[in-house]
């Protein structure tokens, strides 16, 4: 309630058709940034903007810069500012609307109703506190599994994924390979286990 009083009272002495005096700062900072900043008009309201290495097209028409800053909070960027000075605008009239005194003066026209100290509320001391409701337990186990939403993929069930025959095939084989190679082996080990048997023979 006090921020809602001192700021109408603050507002009170300011012009409706003014800035209000934080954004006019705002600007006058954003200004002396448009050094670094060149302008060249393609056509009337259309500029491209250099910085440096970067290159920014500009649109006074359609306030719009393509560093997304002027769009995103509605207070001209450097590029725009810059570009305006080219074509002798002033930055104050482009401002956006939200900024406005007449707007902040809006903002904090409804007043909050005065409420006393927390020392002057009335006690409440004959009346009865309400307990809460005694939990009664339902009929059953308790479900423990989560209720699942609609078209939501049950537990332990995965995705449908499409599988590649090549890969299944050329899987298949390698599978066949190492079993050949397993089997081949194993009748290697036993002829190197008879062969001295036969000799003791
Ligand atoms: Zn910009």
């Amino acid at each position: 309630m006090v921020r809602m009083a001192t700021r109408q009272q603050a507002a009170s002495t300011w012009h409706d058709d003014d800035l209000c005096p934080k954004i006019v700062k705002i600007l006058k900072v954003i200004s002396k940034e448009t050094i670094s900043c060149k302008a060249y008009m393609s056509k009337p309201g259309e500029y491209e903007i250099h910085e440096g290495t970067s290159q920014f097209p500009l649109s006074l028409n359609s306030k719009i810069c393509s560093c997304g800053a002027w769009q995103l909070s509605g207070i001209p960027c450097r590029h725009a500012i810059r570009a305006m000075l080219h074509a002798k605008i002033d930055p104050h009239k482009v401002v956006s609307t939200w900024y406005s005194v007449k707007t902040y003066k809006q903002a904090y026209s409804f007043g909050i109703n005065p409420i006393p100290d927390k020392d002057q509320w009335p006690s409440f001391e004959d009346i009865p506190t309400i307990k809460p409701p005694t939990l009664k337990r339902g009929v059953g186990r308790p479900c423990r599994n989560r209720k699942r939403e609609e078209g939501e993929d049950q537990k332990g069930k995965r995705a449908k994924t499409v599988k590649c025959t090549k890969y299944q095939s050329n899987a298949a084989k390698a599978a066949a390979k190492a079993a050949k190679e397993a089997s081949k082996s194993s009748q290697a080990t036993e002829i190197n286990i008879s062969q001295p048997a036969s000799s003791n023979i």
